[in-house]
């Protein structure tokens, strides 16, 4: 793909006017990406992930993130660990929140397929992220890789 200069998303905020940039071309479309994205409770912070990536599915079957029920929300809920940054819980029920007060300025996945990827976002979509997946934010630690460089020894130890 050829890189092009584009603008950014500006949402400006209902309640206190400040305009959240965005450094994105257009509201992404979890739907046509194949995605799941939650906010985080404070919403600054976008969590995304591939629709596909098995260690989704391992908790909530073969679903995507837009459709799943109470119940498939709540399990995925459970199995995310919080935002690394403090931000809080990876939530179905978290908006997009207004940088500079706090006011939700989009809806969140299940009510709005389209979203927003906030600076220092965690995209765990091995597209476009090879090598990630949503294992790195869920609260059991994936088995260590089957392969071991022959030179490292356990230099380094467990990360
Ligand atoms: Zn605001």
């Amino acid at each position: 793909m050829k890189r092009e200069v584009t603008k950014p998303v500006v949402v400006s905020c209902p309640q206190c006017h400040h305009d959240n940039v965005f450094n994105q071309p257009y509201r992404y479309h979890a739907g046509f990406a194949d995605q799941g994205f939650l906010y985080n409770e404070a919403g600054n912070r976008t969590l995304i992930w591939s629709s596909f990536d098995p260690d989704y599915e391992a908790v909530v079957g073969n679903s995507h993130p837009w459709v799943l029920g109470p119940d498939g929300k709540k399990k995925l809920e459970a199995s995310l660990r919080p935002d690394p940054n403090g931000g809080g819980r990876w939530l179905f029920s978290n908006p997009a929140r207004c940088l500079k007060c706090g006011a939700p300025i989009a809806e969140p996945i299940g009510m709005n397929i389209y979203y927003l990827e906030y600076d220092g976002s965690i995209n765990l979509d091995p597209i476009g992220n090879k090598g990630h997946g949503l294992k790195e934010m869920m609260m059991v630690e994936p088995s260590p890789a089957p392969y071991s460089s022959p030179a490292a020894g356990s230099e380094s130890g467990e990360a």
